[in-house]
């Protein structure tokens, strides 16, 4: 027996087709008057709709959230927000979105509403990564995690399918590194196997027919399990070396889960055979590490560091900085261990099955 603590993580969540005309609802029951509309350009339709829909409460909108939330972007949509009297966001877009509208409720103190148009799983965490200085810096507070997120199956229908298949595997990560976790305990490892299936079984669907509706909602609803997994344990050596490389190499976020997760597992597989071996089962493939490359390589998904930009002699940078804080994982992290990690995932190699 393992024994476990669990703490719940409060979110109200209200999933559906069309749930983005139940916006102004809910920013009336949170109590908030002074609505800053966040949403990336890609998103300006949608934006403008809100927007028109909250009335008088529409206080101002802000269309520049990017990637990694670097604070000088935070800096200018808190001078915008102050300006305007916000009391409360809306973001409407991927982990980009969610990151600035956490930065600015951790300054401000404003009550959030997300509206997730990715899988990232950022909308249900307490956890803010921001970078400055070409470093990104993560931290967790219960006033970063949103008090409601709105999913709409319909603002999904779109996704290109590229960011459909690197942000599903953005949150297969979140679930598979919680099946291991040290703080792992019954419901979480609940949430991450359904998480895990159900991203199995509608991926392939999705790259068929990508505005399944079907497919698109059990994707969200997996993503949001997967990110509640991410909320409620610690991660370990796959999401810090994403972490590192995104934060210190400038490479695309889930684009660079969706590369080192099937390297990351064939690491840890050793010490943790019996995780493996479920994450496998629940994926339907004989082994839990090839089973997510070919599952990325058959979605048309990118498998290798280079084809991300990042050049082969970043790779000793990388290792350096990846080990120079300690943090839990199931089997030791070595330089050399790390080095071999990131030549096959900067190559493309398939693991080898253990
Ligand atoms: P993103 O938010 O940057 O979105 C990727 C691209 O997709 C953007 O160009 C965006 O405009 C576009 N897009 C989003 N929704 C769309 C839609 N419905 N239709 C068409 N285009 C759309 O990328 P992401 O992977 O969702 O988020 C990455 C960020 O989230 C990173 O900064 C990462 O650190 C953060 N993140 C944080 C956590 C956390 O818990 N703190 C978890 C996961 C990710």
């Amino acid at each position: 027996m393992k024994p476990f603590s669990y703490t719940a993580s409060p979110a109200r969540i209200v999933f559906g087709q069309g749930t983005i005309d139940t916006i102004a609802d809910e920013v009336r029951r949170l109590g908030r008057s002074r609505v800053m509309v966040l949403a990336s350009r890609r998103l300006d339709a949608v934006a403008a709709a809100v927007t028109e829909s909250l009335g008088d409460m529409a206080a101002v909108r802000f269309d520049g959230a990017v990637m990694h939330t670097p604070v000088d972007v935070t800096d200018t949509a808190l001078a915008l927000a102050e300006q305007h009297h916000v009391d409360a966001v809306v973001a409407i877009g991927g982990g980009s979105a969610t990151g600035l509208s956490k930065a600015l409720a951790l300054r401000a103190g404003f009550d959030q509403i997300i509206v997730p148009t990715t899988y990232a799983g950022s909308e249900v965490t307490p956890v803010l990564g921001e970078t400055a200085n070409g470093r990104k810096v993560t931290r967790s507070s219960p006033h970063i995690r949103p008090e409601t997120v709105v999913y709409d199956v319909d603002l999904t229908l779109d996704l290109p399918l590229e960011t459909t298949v690197t942000s599903a595997v953005n949150a297969l990560a979140h679930a598979v590194e919680a099946l291991y976790s040290t703080d792992s305990n019954p419901i979480t490892d609940s949430m991450a196997i359904e998480a895990i299936s159900g991203i199995a079984r509608a991926l392939p669907t999705i790259v068929g027919d990508p505005r399944n509706v079907e497919g698109r909602a059990e994707l969200l609803k997996s993503a949001w399990l997967a990110g509640t997994c991410l909320g409620t344990v610690g991660m370990g050596l796959h999401h810090k070396l994403c972490h590192t490389l995104g934060g210190s190499f400038g490479l695309p976020h889930a684009p660079t889960h969706t590369v080192v997760l099937p390297h990351a597992m064939a690491y840890n597989a050793p010490d943790v055979p019996d995780v493996m071996a479920r994450i496998a089962t629940a994926l339907g493939v004989a082994d839990a590490a090839t089973g997510v490359f070919d599952l990325v390589a058959s979605c048309g998904g990118p498998t290798s560091l280079r084809e991300l930009g990042m050049s082969h002699d970043q790779i000793g940078r990388a290792v350096e900085l990846a080990i120079s804080a300690a943090y839990p994982n199931p089997r030791e992290i070595t330089a050399a261990g790390l080095t071999e990690l990131l030549e096959n995932a900067w190559s493309g190699r398939r693991p080898e099955v253990r």
